[in-house]
């Protein structure tokens, strides 16, 4: 698949930070990780820790997938909104699927820390409403947000443009965010895991894949094999190469960041995540290097060709959207890239074994919290390795379909 195309912001800024082999020579392991993306890289951290023996193998360049593309918000908040998710998985599962978010956020910031990686940072998040009609939607979303105990905050249209300096009529203020570059995170990852034991290999298609009783062998089309006791696919949208069941739908996104501001003030307000109620949502984050990050536009196909061919006028479009909200900022885009993007029905990820390929366990984050969503993911999957009892198996098992 063409998972994006055009200028990823954090592929021109970090480049290759580093350097990883082909697989040229047949290996066993116990774990074997298909995807050497943030899912597969965060994957392999947990195991490591762990002390489990891993191997990861990726058929592109390391982080060339999704993760390149992606804008790295960190939020709690999942694409479908509480007070929906509720009525599709029950407000039991709707609220841990919130609360294991913001768990994560945490979670990465500790991995951060521990591995000294430096481009985390903690922000509030800001969800506004596109139109005056989405108002009592956002007021029924953040009672039942406070009810359940996450620290939100209600603002009217007076206390926006006193605060934030835009004009919107209703928003709900989140502590919890935070903002990353999953390119260099998952790159700064996997340093740490093969510090460590942990063996990563990339530009290694796999090719076959024997799921036997007992083991799981992967074959690349040089006859070169990984067998491994368990294996981990962390393959992103790809996944639907490996699996029969409808689980996804595929869309394009876009995404286009400004030239550097040369004076650094914060753009807005604490340079808070920002997002909005509209279908598809925009959303628009800072970077470290005082320049602004907008989202959104989508479309509702995943066909690279059309896609491809709307980069210009969909950055067109990104930057109007920003200038309606914030004219006094000067946006200048820089680079521009799009990708593919997917959703699941709930909005949840799938995680865990699926009954068809024995030995296996899926990490697939997707959605707009592919990141948190691979950090749950991790920690569900090293806990059934490692044999110990996860309570949250069944909100993001396959059998929920
Ligand atoms: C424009 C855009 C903006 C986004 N913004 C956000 C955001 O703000 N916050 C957020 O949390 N998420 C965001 N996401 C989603 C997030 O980027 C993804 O969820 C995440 O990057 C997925 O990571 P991954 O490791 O699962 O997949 P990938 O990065 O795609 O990695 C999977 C890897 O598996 C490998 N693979 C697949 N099949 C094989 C095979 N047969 N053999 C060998 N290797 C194989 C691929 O080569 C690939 O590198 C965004 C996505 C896009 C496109």
């Amino acid at each position: 698949m063409k998972l994006n195309s055009g200028l990823p912001f954090w592929l021109i800024k970090d480049g290759l930070p580093y350097t990883y082999p082909k697989l040229e020579t047949s290996i066993q392991t116990e774990v074997a990780i298909l995807g050497g993306g943030i899912s597969g890289a965060l994957m392999a951290y947990y195991l490591t820790d762990a002390g489990v023996k891993c191997v990861v193998v990726d058929a592109r360049t390391i982080g060339l997938g999704s993760t390149c593309a992606s804008t790295s918000l960190l939020q709690y908040e999942i694409d479908t909104p509480l007070s929906k998710l509720k009525d599709l998985v029950g407000l039991d599962h709707a609220v841990r699927s919130y609360q294991l978010c913001a768990d994560s956020i945490n979670t990465i910031r500790a991995i951060t820390k521990k591995i000294n990686y430096k481009e985390f940072k903690a922000v509030k998040s800001l969800y506004y409403a596109a139109a005056k009609k989405d108002v009592s939607f956002l007021k029924k979303e953040y009672q039942i947000r406070k009810d359940t105990g996450f620290a939100v905050r209600y603002l009217d249209e007076k206390e926006i443009k006193e605060t934030f300096d835009f004009a919107a009529p209703a928003a709900i203020l989140s502590e919890c965010g935070a903002k990353i570059n999953a390119y260099s995170f998952a790159n700064a990852l996997h340093q740490y895991s093969i510090k460590n034991g942990t063996e990563v290999y990339d530009r290694s298609p796999i090719k076959n894949i024997k799921h036997n009783k007992n083991n799981v062998v992967l074959e690349t089309e040089n006859g070169i094999t990984i067998d491994a006791k368990k294996l981990i696919y962390a393959t992103g949208y790809e996944v639907i190469n490996f699996i029969k069941k409808k689980i996804v739908t595929l869309h394009s996104t876009y995404a286009t960041i400004s030239e550097q501001s040369s004076i650094k003030t914060d753009f807005w307000k604490d340079d808070v995540l920002i997002w909005n109620t509209a279908k598809p949502y925009l959303y628009m984050r800072t970077t470290a290097d005082n320049r602004i990050l907008i989202g959104g536009r989508d479309e509702d196909f995943y066909n690279p060709e059309k896609r491809d061919k709307m980069i210009d006028r969909k950055r067109n479009l990104l930057v109007k959207d920003f200038n309606i909200l914030f004219p006094k900022i000067p946006f200048i885009p820089e680079f521009t890239w799009t990708g593919t993007f997917g959703e699941t029905e709930d909005g949840l990820p799938f995680i865990g074994t699926y009954n068809d390929l024995p030995n296996s366990y899926f990490a697939l984050g997707f959605g707009g919290n592919g990141i948190t969503f691979s950090v749950i993911a991790a920690e569900i999957i090293t806990d059934l390795i490692t044999g110990k009892e996860n309570k949250d198996v069944a909100i993001f098992s396959f059998d929920r379909i």
